[in-house]
């Protein structure tokens, strides 16, 4: 066996549930994929820093001085954990979705996305501007046709700016993408690239020097902080270049009336021309100090930790021949702690439902805000939405939706053996 790595406790591990007999049960959660517990010392270091918070970069008061210190040495200490190149930049947003929003809000006019279909909506859709073409490529079945898919794609592309987004690990298959190839082939066209790192950055270390893409996007609260933070980081030169995504104060270096009655603004350059307001600081905080735990206790730990729940969960699966493993790239291709799958003549979300009232096991059931990869590796057309706003199958018939299982730091063996049995 690989232990847990202590140094990556996390909270709630001993939360007792119902069950539907009124017996109660330690809660084993496996939808770290929709939000990871936070790390107790994330939780230890807010709770030392809490009484001492203020508003940063605009109080002369020594709270204010010391919470604006903390901020930037946040900024710092996420630049680290990114292995940022010098003159890229990281701007704290609400989570990957406000990240790769703002992404799109810089785009120059004109430019061309590239995405794959497989990607979770958050990556999907904020290209969708006016004056921003997107080509949606076709879900590959192998990390070599993702690649050659792209190259193509690129290759018809006429002059002018694009930008190719993809994810680094599937939040439906867990499977990792070919980040590095794809950065590549992005590059010899011309073209940059922004990583989904939302369901990448909790399970390896992400090197934005050493996979050479342009822009990473994640969020605290998968990362092991809490709700409410996230991170763009990367090229400065589209940020500066573009209107702020909000307008306000913070983002305006001055603000003047002019003579002919209009106002005359002159914008800040770095992070704070697209953090306009007051910034969530202790979401900042927060999720630089699962920045440094995740350093300090190195990623080797937790990867074989991973990898042999993985192996665990696999095994167990693989003698119950009712349960078909979702896959794009096959079986064998390398994931993170992330795994989806449907139960022949179940439906997925009166699995889930039992799963949860009969064994206090929480895990996700659904199309995982990535419905037309799920489509895909279902076969099948998405049924209406139920009433519930899920896609509904008797019980019988081929399932529309499918049952994720997702853990990382902290998840004992007992946990994936629990949910094995339960779906035996
Ligand atoms: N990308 C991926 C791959 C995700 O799994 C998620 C969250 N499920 C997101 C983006 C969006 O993250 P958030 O909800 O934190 O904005």
């Amino acid at each position: 066996t690989v232990s847990v790595c202590e140094p990556l406790a996390v909270l709630g591990r001993d939360v007792e549930v119902p069950l539907v007999g009124g017996e109660k049960v330690s809660y084993a959660a496996l939808d770290y994929a929709a939000s990871a517990p936070a790390l107790q010392r994330v939780w230890d270091d807010v709770a030392a820093y809490a009484p001492y918070y203020g508003s940063v970069h605009r109080g002369a008061g020594y709270l204010s001085q010391l919470s604006t210190d903390l901020f930037e040495q946040s900024r710092a200490t996420v630049a680290e954990f990114l292995d940022l190149r010098d003159g890229d930049q990281v701007v704290f947003t609400r989570a990957t979705t406000d990240s790769l929003n703002l992404l799109a809000s810089v785009l120059p006019a004109g430019t061309r996305v590239f995405v794959f279909e497989t990607e979770h909506h958050a990556s999907l859709l904020p290209w969708r501007r006016e004056d921003v073409g997107v080509s949606y490529l076709r879900a590959p079945r192998s990390p070599q046709e993702a690649v050659a898919a792209l190259d193509q794609a690129l290759a018809q592309c006429p002059e002018g700016p694009k930008l190719v987004c993809v994810t680094g690990a599937s939040n439906v298959t867990g499977e990792i993408w070919p980040v590095r190839e794809l950065a590549a082939t992005a590059h010899r066209h011309g073209a940059r690239i922004v990583l989904d790192a939302a369901q990448l950055a909790p399970h390896h270390p992400v090197s934005v020097r050493d996979l050479d893409v342009d822009w990473v996007a994640f969020s605290g609260h998968k990362l092991y902080a809490p709700f409410g933070a996230g991170v763009l980081a990367g090229r400065s030169d589209w940020l500066d270049a573009a209107e702020p995504y909000l307008a306000g104060g913070g983002a305006s270096r001055s603000v003047a009336r002019e003579a002919d009655g209009s106002v005359a603004v002159e914008w800040q350059q770095g992070p704070a021309r697209h953090e306009a307001g007051s910034p969530n600081v202790i979401g900042a905080y927060a999720i630089a100090s699962a920045c440094k735990a995740l350093t300090e206790a190195g990623f080797e730990g937790l990867v074989a930790r991973e990898q042999y729940l993985i192996g665990r969960l696999r095994a167990g699966l693989a003698e119950i021949p009712q349960v078909k493993v979702l896959t794009l790239f096959g079986e064998e291709h390398p994931r993170v702690g992330v795994l989806s799958f449907v139960v022949q003549d179940w439906n997925s979300s009166h699995f889930s439902a039992a799963l949860s009232a009969e064994y206090g096991i929480g895990v996700r059931d659904g199309l995982f805000c990535a419905h037309p990869l799920v489509r895909t590796l279902l076969g099948g057309e998405e049924a209406p939405p139920s009433e519930c706003g899920a896609p509904e199958a008797l019980p019988g018939e081929r399932s529309l939706n499918a049952i994720r299982v997702s853990f990382g730091a902290g998840t004992p063996d007992e946990h994936v053996d629990r949910f094995v049995a339960a779906v035996r």
